[in-house]
């Protein structure tokens, strides 16, 4: 499918039931063939109503700078400028802060923001819900409700970034929270698109990370599209294990995955990170240590090791940090890049695989009114 067939086709999706185009899930392009091709704006008003919606925010033609009133009015015909309505904000003790989200369609979906040192990370979702099905993982129990759309997905760092102090800025940006990033693309890759472009969030694309369990005939579709990083969640080493916890592999074997990611385009000096999920007495011992590093041998590749957070709808066990820091010793010493990812935000569900279930908690646990009220909702 060309770009441009491919923007098209996309923006059939996206209108409201006035037949109005959702003008956030646009790229720049698309922005232009709005107010240029069917607006008569100028080259130049398309350029001014861009950044009054990426980089000042406006949630209203009307109140556009710079634009001239009879293309205002012409744009409140044609298109209309969606925008995330906040339903909780949980602060964790550590610092770590979660955003549940309304969609219009009345759908929830989370976005976490992790300081760490200088570095302000926000962990963005991409599907309400999730098809793949990982055993281990709550937001999989959902199932997949509906793919995001491009504006849904650009809005989190958007409308988290507007509510940051003076002077503070989110640094990076990973696709690591709800849903697969790579089934639905359509979406993704105009939402980065957003946010790589100078003249909207202007984010840097070493600073964005794409996470994937490994659906192949996408990860090529990717890099073609977008030179952002990429994640593979891989945890586990051998092809049976994986495919017991991850049903997704069934379809994409661990090899045709590994040949997937020799073959990945990286510019110089980058390295493709996997992701591996320990899981205590499954994945955890020094053999499957040697395995992945055979498996990585001829990948530029680092490994990031999570140890699991227990939670009480599953049985999986938090492996001791004794056995992660052994696991780790064991890459190292052998010449492959390895950390440790800190467990964040525990005390608000809002840690790897525990996304998706933030108002049924937030209710059970009495949190809901007081952190609406805090979040001054109420
Ligand atoms: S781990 Fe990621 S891909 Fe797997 S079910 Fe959860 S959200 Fe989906």
């Amino acid at each position: 499918m060309t770009e441009r067939a491919r923007r098209m086709s996309a923006r059939e999706l996206m209108r409201d039931e006035r037949g109005r185009v959702d003008i956030k899930s646009l790229d720049r392009d698309g922005v232009r063939e709005l107010v240029v091709g069917e607006c008569g704006g100028t080259e130049g008003q398309a350029l001014r109503v861009y950044k009054a919606l990426w980089q000042h925010g406006v949630t209203s033609f009307a109140v556009m700078p710079d634009v001239a009133r009879s293309l205002r009015e012409r744009l409140e015909e044609r298109a209309y400028i969606p925008m995330l309505e906040p339903d909780l904000i949980l602060r964790s003790k550590d610092g770590t802060t979660k955003f549940l989200w309304r969609l219009e369609d009345g759908q929830r979906v989370e976005s976490v923001l992790i300081p760490d040192g200088e570095r302000l990370t926000l962990c963005i979702s991409s599907q309400v819900g999730c098809a793949m099905a990982c055993t281990f993982c709550l937001t999989g129990d959902l199932g997949l409700i509906r793919h995001m759309k491009a504006s849904e997905i650009a809005n989190q760092p958007l409308q988290v970034g507007r509510q940051l102090p003076e002077g503070t800025r989110i640094t990076n940006i990973v696709m690591m929270g709800m849903g697969e990033p790579l089934h639905n693309l359509r979406a993704v890759i105009p939402a980065l698109t957003v946010c790589l472009d100078d003249h909207a969030l202007n984010f840097s694309h070493r600073k964005i990370t794409v996470s994937t369990v490994g659906l192949v005939p996408k990860m090529a579709e990717l890099a073609a599209a977008l030179p952002v990083n990429l994640a593979v969640s891989l945890n586990a080493t051998t092809e049976a294990h994986r495919r017991s916890i991850m049903p997704i592999t069934r379809k994409h074997s661990l090899d045709e995955l590994l040949d997937a990611c020799r073959s990945f385009p990286l510019p110089s000096g980058k390295r493709i990170t996997f992701e591996y999920v320990m899981f205590g007495g499954e994945n955890d011992t020094l053999d499957d240590a040697e395995r992945l590093l055979q498996l990585l041998r001829d990948i530029p590749a680092k490994v990031n090791l999570i140890p699991y957070n227990e939670n009480p709808d599953r049985e999986i066990r938090r492996p001791s940090d004794a056995t992660v820091k052994a696991f780790q010793h064991h890459l190292v010493s052998n010449g492959l890049s390895c950390s440790i990812r800190t467990t964040r935000g525990t005390d608000i569900s809002a840690a790897c695989g525990q996304l998706g279930k933030a108002r049924q908690q937030a209710v059970e646990r009495g949190w809901l009114e007081e952190a609406r009220r805090v979040a001054g909702l109420v």
